[in-house]
């Protein structure tokens, strides 16, 4: 079954005679338990594609069902409630609370929700994330890969139907990056966690599943099964 679909998604930016069409009619099932990579030149529309799938934007027509919810007819009350249970997202700038600790982060969705976590889901994203001697420090007191793991944790927290990433590892060093990705890839493989993630990179597109190729707002290819020198 398809955790998400899209359907038709359009999304103009722009007045007058500055239009760009920065979604063209994009329609694209995102299998439950899969890791997909979206790949494409810069203004490709990923970004636009992930904002408006994980409702931070909103497209001017076509539609998003997450499960069988189509986020595009809901009022932004209701916007807000499946943003924060449903979907989980992952910055390039990791985008923690420099105030809060490293747990203080990861289960600050939940604690505005009012939601407490789940114990037996909570553990195990911790122990997937392996940051146990890190839970008391402040973001500042980690380094960018254990930061960007304390996101992940977050966003895996709520025990969302679907994470996106957007650039994940865009700003960490290859190991930093190898770590997140194995976390991403251990998400679905260990927990069923289905995954979508923006990159540039090949060997990071190497994790997923599957690749979807966008150019000029539109998906122009796939693939399955990708390796660095296939996706290259
Ligand atoms: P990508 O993530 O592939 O680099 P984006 O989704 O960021 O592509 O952008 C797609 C197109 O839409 C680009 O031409 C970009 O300049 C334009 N765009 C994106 N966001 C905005 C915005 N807030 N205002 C105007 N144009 C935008
Ligand atoms: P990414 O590296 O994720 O593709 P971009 O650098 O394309 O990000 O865009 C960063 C932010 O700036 C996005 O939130 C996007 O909406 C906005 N943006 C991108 N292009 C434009 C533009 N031409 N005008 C205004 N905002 C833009």
């Amino acid at each position: 079954p398809a955790a998400a679909r899209v359907r038709n998604l359009t999304k103009t930016y722009g007045t007058g005679q500055a239009l760009v069409r920065a979604l063209d009619d994009v329609s694209l099932d995102l299998l439950a338990g899969e890791f997909t990579a979206v790949m494409g030149p810069s203004g490709s529309g990923k970004s636009t594609l992930m904002h408006c799938c994980a409702a931070l934007d909103r497209a001017d027509s076509g539609s998003v069902f997450i499960g069988d919810q189509d986020l595009t007819r809901l009022k932004d009350k209701a916007l807000t409630t499946l943003r924060r249970d449903q979907i989980g997202f992952v910055f390039q700038s990791f985008n923690l609370v420099p105030t809060l600790t490293a747990e203080e982060n990861i289960k600050l969705p939940m604690s505005i929700a009012g939601r407490r976590p789940d114990g037996g889901w909570y553990d195990s994203v911790i122990d997937t994330v392996g940051l146990r001697d890190r839970l008391s420090h402040k973001p500042s007191e980690l380094s960018g890969g254990q930061q960007q793991r304390v996101a992940v944790a977050r966003a895996l927290a709520s025990r969302p139907r679907i994470v996106f990433a957007d650039e994940p590892t865009g700003n960490l060093d290859s190991r930093s990056g190898a770590e997140v990705l194995e976390l991403l890839r251990r998400s679905v493989d260990d927990h069923g966690q289905t995954v979508v993630m923006v990159t540039h990179d090949p060997v990071a597109a190497s994790y997923t599943d599957r690749v979807v190729f966008l150019a000029d707002g539109r998906v122009v290819d796939e693939l399955r099964e990708p390796t660095r020198e296939r996706v290259l």
